[in-house]
């Protein structure tokens, strides 16, 4: 087992870490460990919401959530040698749940998939479901079954949501600045249209004083992915995958957190994949100069590894980008074909007895396909979604009898 060179206490918070981690992307949050190209190390995580959401019934803790403590990072890690300019190789060894522990912090057994109400940022389909949900997954090795949705037990496609390096103060500035134009085109909007710097709640690893201080008010929020790769949610990033990183900073400062039990394609229900705190182990290295040499300047470029669930029956919706609630054409939106899809797939599964609010947890954590299917046929772009059959413990495929009603329970809704 590599050594671990950042430590966890899944009973404490992030911020009472004997060396805490950090909740912001800014180059000066100092290193808290260093390695060598060639290393092998292994982080232990908090689940990226620093464990505010509890293995219990209501979705409250999801409604009342405090998004600016997220996401709780392990890191940074310098890596000797890495220098501007430079590919960082970060081989995904090894991940999972926290190992040999059952108890409240996400990851100690169980993880959950949450929908963010309207206000808190909603999801994919917050204008059909505004609510906040949650379900609780129970771990099972590598499979996954909830009591919020009977009948449904997965093979984990289980990987890190986010890790990358430092952006340099010059790339930093960049991100503020583009991010607070689109949200200036519609300040008030809800959800907002990006979350700018904001020092509450701010995590500045073993920085103090000033520099924690300057950390909280220029650091970026760690939601979106962007040129150090950060909150990328590819599901690919299983075992044995091998991504290149942009090196923006001296020593690099790779960090990492949010790992994900599974997740479907899109992660649509924002707080959408199975969520849990645990351990990821990595191999890096270094390509000098990799980045003008590949190419590779704008965002990282990835190896997926081999080990995944191997599902190979389907079922598929298609959606197009037409909103069919008000018979209204968009021209080429693989957005709007996607979420036709995903709707398509959700009216179907309620006719098996799921809620709506079921159908859609369920494919935002499920090991689905998205994919763009078609983006040149003028003016519908044209989206599919495969749900794998063999998930269900019943016959989802359509037959002459019908669908198979059952009462399928339901899930954690917020009071
Ligand atoms: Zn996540």
């Amino acid at each position: 087992m590599p050594e671990v060179i950042f430590s966890v206490d899944q009973s404490r918070s992030m911020r009472d870490q004997e060396v805490p981690g950090h909740n912001r992307w800014h180059p000066d949050v100092p290193n808290a460990a260093m390695v060598r190209p060639g290393d092998e190390f292994r982080l232990e995580c908090r689940d990226w919401t620093d464990a505010q959401i509890g293995n219990n019934d209501s979705a409250n803790d999801v409604r009342d959530i405090d998004l600016k403590r997220c996401h709780m990072l392990s890191g940074p890690i310098g890596i000797e040698g890495a220098e501007p300019g430079d590919l960082l190789i970060v081989d995904i060894l090894e991940l999972g749940p926290v190992p040999q522990q059952v108890g409240d912090a996400p990851g100690q057994g169980w993880g959950y998939t949450g929908v963010f109400a309207k206000a808190n940022g909603g999801g994919f389909l917050t204008d059909y479901f505004p609510d906040s949900l949650k379900a609780v997954w129970d771990f099972h090795g590598q499979m996954a079954t909830t009591r919020h949705l009977p009948g449904v037990r997965f093979t984990g496609i289980t990987h890190p949501g986010l890790f990358g390096t430092a952006p340099s103060a010059e790339l930093l500035e960049r991100w503020n600045r583009r991010e607070q134009a689109l949200v200036d085109t519609d300040p008030d909007r809800v959800p907002p249209l990006g979350l700018t710097p904001d020092p509450e709640q701010a995590l500045a690893g073993k920085a103090t004083g000033s520099d924690a201080e300057r950390i909280g008010q220029e650091g970026a929020r760690t939601v979106p992915a962007r040129e150090n790769g950060g909150n990328q949610d590819i599901k690919n990033f299983t075992r044995g995958s091998r991504v290149f990183v942009p090196v923006h900073v001296k020593d690099a400062k790779l960090s990492a957190g949010d790992l994900h039990f599974s997740q479907g394609d899109g992660e649509i229900t924002f707080c959408g994949a199975i969520e849990m705190g645990g351990y990821i182990d990595f191999h890096v290295d270094l390509i000098k100069g990799g980045m003008e040499k590949y190419g590779v300047t704008t965002n990282p470029v990835f190896m997926p590894g081999n080990v995944e669930p191997r599902y190979s029956e389907f079922m598929s919706f298609v959606g197009i980008s037409v909103d069919h609630d008000t018979d209204t054409n968009y021209y080429m939106d693989a957005t709007v074909a996607y979420r036709r899809a995903c709707l398509n797939a959700v009216e179907y599964l309620k006719r098996f007895g799921y809620s709506g609010e079921q159908a859609y947890l369920l494919l935002g954590a499920a090991p689905i396909e998205g994919r763009i299917s078609g983006i040149v046929d003028i003016p519908n772009a044209c989206c599919s979604l495969y749900l794998p059959t063999s998930i269900f413990d019943f016959d989802v495929r359509p037959t002459a009898e019908g669908p198979k009603v059952a009462d399928r329970g339901q899930c954690a809704v917020a009071s």
